[in-house]
């Protein structure tokens, strides 16, 4: 049934050959206009962007030297708090869900915090009022880590303004995209000035980076599309399971050293004319989403996250699904990860067992973080992704759930 088709593991949004000629507008208008957020800064990844808030903060607060970030994150993350000369301290997170764990945010937070980052992971909202509770007592800052959710809502109002700032990825994968790319937004325009001044002082023009990742980008252009996707994320995915390396399988391991440069401005003309039918893409996303994650809650056992309240609207890259245990989400995966269906993981591990991340986040207790590691899949929400083969995964995972072992 399959026959050469591979979907990508989240909803990128497809460029289109006239993409290419270009708008004239610049990216970071046209999305501050479709967002309403105030002016957002385009540079050249999400990492970099966390980087430049953070700096742009200690400058503010010398003294402050610690930032607590959810203990289920992108390793790229600690990366970042770790090049800003700060120290990136895992804090749990409430049962089954992203967001912080309340108590212990509470112990962790203190008069050394720079920044709580509350982390709208898979397009799904978090609870930021709560993070920002408990660094205001403090004198604390909120960033938003909204790589993973351009386009969520919370009150109608863009996620990545109710903190101090907010940042989001243009990375590959996570809908729209210059292959590497980011954008700061902050509410307040005198913090706006000093991340401008912030990114000026720090980034110079590497044309050796900037060629390459256009190079990466056209690549994208051409490759993304089901009949070529085997090639280059199915074909390799595929090898680093086989050789029982599944943080290879999503591209989980990263340099500690992260490109940082200025980001260049076709990139950008090219995504800008793209996004011009990102709000259409999404909201057919939205109701794909919906439809399929009802059709998932019928199975007994599985859980999908969803939009809480009714103030929040997510975007749906994904479907993030649990399964009552670890043993029976990778007997799924057993059947699926290998498949061209779209099936993937998020992170890995939580922060603390990645070996790599080892001296920079020590070892905490952190048993709800790993436990989410353990027990969750993601099922890609391309639209790639048919009817029949969404099928074909219900009835994988119902056929696991109710054969007992
Ligand atoms: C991808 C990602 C980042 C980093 O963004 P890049 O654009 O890849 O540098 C940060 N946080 C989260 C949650 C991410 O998923």
């Amino acid at each position: 049934m399959i026959g050469g088709r591979e979907i990508p593991p989240t909803a990128g949004l497809p460029l289109r050959w006239s993409d290419w000629i270009g708008s004239r507008a610049r990216l970071e208008d046209v999305l501050a206009g479709q967002l309403g957020t105030p002016r957002l800064q385009y540079e050249c990844s999400g990492t970099v962007c966390l980087l430049i808030a953070l700096l742009t903060l200690r400058q503010r607060s010398p003294k402050r030297q610690r930032v607590i970030v959810p203990a289920y994150t992108c390793p790229l993350v600690v990366l970042a708090i770790h090049q800003a000369g700060l120290q990136a301290i895992p804090c749990d997170l409430r049962r089954d869900h992203f967001d912080l764990d309340e108590e212990h945010l509470g112990k962790l937070c203190d008069e050394q915090t720079l920044a709580v980052i509350p982390t709208h992971l898979g397009g799904r909202v978090a609870d930021v009022e709560a993070a920002l509770a408990h660094a205001r007592r403090h004198g604390a800052n909120v960033i938003e880590d909204a790589a993973q959710a351009l386009g969520a809502r919370q009150l109608d109002a863009s996620v990545g303004l109710a903190g101090d700032v907010g940042f989001f990825s243009l990375a590959a994968g996570k809908g729209l995209t210059t292959y590497e790319g980011g954008l700061l937004v902050a509410r307040d325009a005198q913090l706006r000035e000093e991340l401008a001044w912030t990114s000026a002082r720090m980034l110079a023009r590497r044309s050796s980076w900037e060629l390459r990742r256009l190079l990466e980008f056209i690549g994208y252009g051409l490759c993304y599309r089901p009949s070529l996707l085997g090639l280059v994320y199915g074909w390799p995915r595929r090898r680093a399971l086989a050789n029982g390396d599944p943080i290879a399988a999503v591209g989980d391991r990263f340099a500690r050293e992260f490109p940082r440069h200025r980001a260049g401005r076709w990139r950008a003309a090219v995504a800008a004319r793209a996004s011009e039918r990102l709000s259409s893409f999404q909201s057919s996303n939205a109701t794909q989403a919906h439809r399929r994650i009802g059709q998932l809650l019928r199975i007994e056992g599985v859980q999908v996250l969803n939009d809480e309240g009714r103030t929040d609207t997510g975007v749906w890259p994904m479907l993030i699904v649990l399964l009552p245990n670890q043993g029976l989400r990778d007997r799924i995966l057993q059947q699926l990860w290998h498949s061209p269906l779209g099936i993937s993981r998020m992170f890995i591990h939580a922060l603390p067992d990645y070996p790599e991340l080892h001296d920079l986040v020590g070892n905490c207790d952190v048993p709800n973080a790993r436990d989410l590691a353990s027990r969750m899949l993601t099922i890609s929400n391309s639209p790639w992704l048919r009817d029949e083969d969404f099928e074909h995964i219900k009835g994988e995972i119902q056929a696991v759930l109710q054969t007992p072992r």
